[in-house]
């Protein structure tokens, strides 16, 4: 079968990331996990001082560290995961604090942080055969993908999962918590100038409040598969 390029793009918390290591893990495809490099960058600024606990932020500072920020991806050879390195540093556990979480959006909205990170993005996922994650993916960073997803669930359902996400980490919060961080998030990511988050025009929505993760997987390798054989009908009408 023909490799294509698949973007899936959405809310915070809709189990992107969890569909698209399924799918790459069916497909054979490489996953990229565009959330974790801001996520990272974002860890970096934290840790320099230049984004305090409270959103206070020197932007200026995170631009001009940008040149000393490398990023990169390394299968964990225990957990088969690809975790994201910040200077030669797995930061996975880092990256997936509260913390991080809370402050990542506003890193997110610099723009110079975000043309670095897309042109990485571009590089990496250069080749066909590669599942992407992110929120502006679709329409920005791969607009040309041969299949694009819009996921999004009702909010109580993602703000319950993300809490026995941390939960299963040993970090505990309560769900009004979560939910409250969930919609700063959203809000965050759907109003900065740069890149929004937008359904691409030809992104299909997938809304997984009442979908297990068995029953997505399926939804979309029935999707693909619909793909390829439109792409095979339209070549012999050639
Ligand atoms: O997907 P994840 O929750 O890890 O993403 C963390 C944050 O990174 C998002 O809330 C968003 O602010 C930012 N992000 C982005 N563009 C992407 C991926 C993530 O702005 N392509």
């Amino acid at each position: 079968m023909q490799k294509i390029t698949i973007a899936i793009d959405g809310f915070s918390s809709c189990g992107k990331s969890t569909l698209a290591k399924a799918l790459a893990q069916k497909l054979g495809y490489h996953y990229i996990d565009t959330g974790a490099m801001y996520r990272a960058v974002t860890w970096f600024a934290y840790q320099n001082g230049f984004i305090k606990e409270d959103g206070s932020m020197d932007g200026e500072a995170i631009v001009a560290a940008l040149p000393v920020i490398d990023i990169r991806f390394a299968i964990n050879a225990e957990t088969h995961n690809s975790d994201v390195y910040l200077n030669d540093v797995n930061v996975e556990h880092e990256i997936r604090s509260m913390l991080v979480s809370k402050l990542v959006s506003k890193v997110s909205t610099i723009k110079e942080v975000r043309h670095k990170m897309v042109a990485l993005q571009r590089t990496m996922g250069g080749k066909k055969g590669v599942v992407l994650d992110g929120r502006d993916i679709g329409t920005h960073v791969f607009p040309k993908a041969e299949l694009k997803l819009f996921m999004t669930a009702d909010y109580d359902i993602r703000a319950k999962r993300r809490l026995d996400e941390y939960s299963s980490k040993g970090q505990y919060f309560s769900l009004e918590e979560v939910l409250h961080s969930l919609k700063e998030r959203d809000h965050e990511d759907l109003t900065r100038k740069e890149n929004p988050l937008i359904k691409a025009d030809d992104a299909v929505i997938l809304d997984n409040s009442e979908l297990n993760r068995e029953e997505q997987l399926e939804f979309v390798l029935k999707l693909i598969s619909d793909l390829q054989f439109i792409s095979r009908q339209e070549q012999s009408h050639h």
